[in-house]
């Protein structure tokens, strides 16, 4: 079987989109980035918890989760960084780490992405960084990205 490669000999792309590796988001996410931001050429690696991996991330240059950020920038000169985290995350021990209380879930995952922000603003200052926090809404029949500030 052969696809068709689109890319031929363009080595930049636009962003770098991280999301976490839970089979029930990626898919969402990927049609969230290509809906509704317009961005056409992009990274897309997956950690487990995203934000966390980036969190826990050390100095050490083979780090893999600061490679998933490397890579994208110094390689593909990706100009924007997308960072998203998601409810019932399992790399955070799921919704049950909070007893249910929605509210206190996503308070906490946007810290997690602030955090995560922030160390990947110390390392590359000039990017555009994002922060989504993926929601289940309408009784889990829906995912719903939001911004975080
Ligand atoms: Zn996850």
């Amino acid at each position: 079987m052969k696809i068709p490669f689109k890319f031929k000999d363009v080595h930049s792309c636009e962003a770098l989109v991280l999301t976490c590796i839970d089979f029930r988001f990626w898919r969402e996410s990927l049609e969230y980035i290509e809906k509704e931001t317009g961005i056409k050429t992009f990274d897309f690696p997956s950690l487990p918890g995203s934000a966390k991996a980036i969190n826990e991330s050390t100095d050490e240059p083979n780090d893999l989760a600061m490679q998933c950020i490397s890579v994208p920038c110094d390689l593909h000169h990706a100009k924007k960084i997308i960072i998203i985290n998601h409810e019932d995350c399992g790399a955070y021990g799921g919704s049950k780490m909070f007893n249910n209380d929605r509210e206190a879930e996503q308070k906490f995952h946007e810290n997690e992405l602030r955090k995560a922000r922030d160390i990947v603003k110390n390392k590359y200052s000039d990017k555009e960084i994002i922060l989504l926090y993926a929601k289940l809404a309408d009784n889990k029949e829906n995912i719903e990205f939001l911004e975080v500030e």
